[in-house]
């Protein structure tokens, strides 16, 4: 046998070797790829089939064993680079459609019918012969039809292979680039080689391809044993990880950290991949200066980073029913709601010109105040305090200043409020007090004080100096005839409206049948 010949039929057997190794390497480990594998493994095999039928063509000494060798040949080749798409798209997680994936198997399948029955029609070979010049095994050939259709599906699967993980490097974390890397070479080879073939470059009379497959088996070999090609997350569940505006945190059974997203580094700068093995209650405490305190389930966290924020912390196991044990921790931040939700609830319960409660809060709060002194038999009393003539302040100095005469008299009012009375404003300039456990005497002696103290304090405005009075008006929760807050504040009113009737600057208290001075 021609020496050239040998090395040849040598190199082929290697790729056939090689692969055959893949594919019993990965055969014996699938259960850990889930089915990512049997898309490599068809693949595999199909070049397997292509190999050694390489091989036995070479072999050949004859026209008749030279087209059986060629037919067993193309039981493999014409499904390799369809399977290599295949598997690359699964690899991604690109979803194929089932047409592609029928036509991609239906082409193969009837060049591997049309090679076998080539003599009788002519339609993959024109004219397939030993070459004359140099003689068996080398062939000679026309090509026919349905070979343009078959070699335009491996050149566009493999380019689409090709091109598919060229779009998808960038968007892959770093871990991941150097299986890309391989599985780019692996398609790379064969297409390169192929090209060259169909120019008229490489040897004549004898497909270059399979001599080449070795490198490609090489590569993935490599990937597979040392840069954990399927082992770890496939790609696309590592591209929606990274994708994620939530931190997210992957633990092992032991609760050591074994993986952190994109969005996690981002959010929290001191967690980086040093860490990963360490225990997640240690690296915690270190980190936030807090125990570990995240249970099952949602907590609630707030961490002071480069500011306060608060953190809706989600801890869930990973998938025991399928033997993955671990841990997640997802991170969403919630701070922003938080904020929304104390202003809305300040806004919803407070004067915001006066920041005391307001209508709403004291009507609430008071019902609570007078059905436990009700359940308790303590005494109940409510004020209302109206500013007097308030009206010509606003006339003569603006709204404005109005405006800081009522925050005037809430200061003062609140000089005095010490035994949890409930003090609001309840509408315009308006204010109403609830107290629990006061006398009526002591009730009454409050509001003087107030009285006075808001007489004597004028306040000091660009304008000069302000003088105001307050009326107010005291009504006692009666026991024993169901009374109400509404009904209470009805007579502190009538109260007020007595006060405002003998002259304003007055303290009036309701009495039944009549009103007290
Ligand atoms: P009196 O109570 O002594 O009978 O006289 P008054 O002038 O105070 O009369 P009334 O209580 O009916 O008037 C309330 C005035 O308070 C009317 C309105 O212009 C003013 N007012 C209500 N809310 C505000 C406010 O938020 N800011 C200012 N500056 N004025 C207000
Ligand atoms: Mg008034
Ligand atoms: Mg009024």
């Amino acid at each position: 046998m021609h020496a050239q010949l040998l090395i040849y039929i040598s190199i082929i057997a290697t790729s056939g070797v090689l692969n055959l190794y893949l594919f019993a390497y990965v055969f014996r480990k699938r259960h850990l790829y889930k089915s990512i594998s049997t898309y490599f493994l068809a693949y595999v095999f199909a070049i397997i089939i292509y190999c050694f039928g390489s091989v036995f063509s070479l072999m050949s000494t004859d026209i008749i064993e030279l087209k059986f060798w060629t037919a067993i040949m193309y039981l493999g080749l014409p499904f390799a680079s369809p399977l290599g798409l295949m598997f690359i798209s699964k690899y991604l997680a690109i979803k194929l459609k089932r047409i592609h994936i029928i036509y991609m198997l239906a082409i193969p399948t009837i060049s591997s019918l049309l090679v076998a029955t080539n003599d009788w029609h002519h339609l993959y070979y024109r004219r397939f012969e030993i070459d004359p010049s140099l003689g068996a095994p080398y062939f000679f050939q026309e090509i026919g039809i349905w070979y343009l259709v078959q070699g335009i599906l491996t050149f566009g699967t493999m380019l689409a292979a090709f091109i598919l993980l060229i779009s998808h490097y960038k968007e892959m974390s770093k871990q991941y680039r150097s299986q890309i890397i391989a599985l780019m070479f692996g398609q790379l080879m064969p297409m390169v080689t192929a090209f060259f073939y169909l120019l008229g470059l490489t040897p004549k009379g004898i497909d270059p391809v399979p001599m080449v497959i070795w490198v490609s088996s090489l590569v993935y070999l490599w990937a597979i044993h040392s840069s954990r090609l399927f082992k770890l997350m496939p790609v696309a569940k590592d591209v929606i990880f990274n994708s994620i505006d939530d931190a997210v945190l992957v633990l092992d059974e032991s609760f050591r950290l074994v993986e952190i997203n994109r969005a996690c580094k981002v959010q929290f700068p001191s967690f980086n991949h040093s860490l990963l093995g360490m225990n997640i209650e240690k690296v915690w405490s270190e980190l936030f200066n807090i125990p570990f305190t995240v249970k099952i389930g949602v907590t609630e966290v707030s961490l002071k980073l480069n500011e306060e924020k608060v953190y809706q912390v989600r801890l869930s196991m990973l998938d025991p029913l399928r033997n993955i044990n671990g841990y997640l921790i997802i991170f969403t931040d919630i701070t922003e709601i938080k904020r929304l939700q104390t202003l809305l609830e300040r806004q919803a319960y407070y004067d915001e010109l006066t920041q005391i409660y307001n209508r709403r809060a004291f009507l609430q709060r008071c019902e609570t105040e007078l059905a436990r002194s009700q359940k308790k038999g303590t005494s109940f009393i409510i004020m209302i305090m109206d500013v007097d003539h308030f009206k010509k302040v606003n006339d003569i100095y603006g709204h404005h200043i109005g405006d800081q005469l009522l925050e005037h008299i809430v200061a003062i009012c609140q000089l005095y409020l010490n035994k949890g009375e409930i003090f609001a404003r309840y509408g315009g300039e308006e204010f109403v007090f609830s107290l629990s456990n006061y006398t009526k005497a002591e009730a009454e002696e409050l509001a003087n004080t107030i009285r006075n103290h808001v007489e004597k304090t004028p306040m000091v405005s660009p304008e000069g100096e302000i003088s105001i009075t307050l009326s107010l008006g005291i009504a006692e929760a009666e026991r024993g005839v169901g009374e109400t807050v509404s009904s209470l504040l009805n007579k502190a009113d009538k109260a007020l409206y007595q006060a405002k009737g003998t002259g304003r600057n007055k303290v009036s208290i309701y009495l039944k049948g009549n009103i007290g001075m």
